[in-house]
């Protein structure tokens, strides 16, 4: 499946999140945290969501229907999208400094300002903040 471009299936990652299992998710939860870095994680992303039969059929149909990964992966707002996020959760805009840390479980963040139009990334914990 390695023709699909990464942002692609780091958007697929995403959007298939809240229906892994929690260990699952804490995985792929991980590599797009390094992926937002700048770590290049989306082979171990399709490795990983290649081994359950069930998930890499949903992944593969996601990555199928052209359209849809690339705009979750490039808008926000977009009807019956969700931010999975938990109290002490920060995203941050991909374009720039802004971050918006979360309060409470299910809280959606705040868009930047300057770039309304980015899909916030989950920013990794502050190491010994
Ligand atoms: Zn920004």
């Amino acid at each position: 499946m390695s023709q699909y471009p990464p942002e692609k299936i780091y958007a697929a990652a995403r959007t298939l999140l809240p229906v892994f299992a929690p260990t699952l998710r804490r995985q792929v939860e991980d590599l797009l945290a390094q992926a937002a870095r700048g770590v290049d994680t989306h082979l171990h992303l399709l490795d990983l969501l290649s081994r359950d039969e069930a998930t890499r059929r949903q992944l593969r149909d996601l990555l199928k229907s052209e359209d849809v990964a690339y705009h979750l992966g490039e808008y926000s707002g977009l009807s019956g999208e969700q931010y999975v996020t938990k109290a002490g959760d920060k995203f941050a805009c991909p374009h720039c400094d802004y971050r918006y840390p979360i309060g409470e479980e299910g809280e959606q963040p705040v868009p930047c300002k300057q770039h309304p139009k980015a899909r916030l990334e989950k920013a990794p914990p502050e190491e010994g903040a």
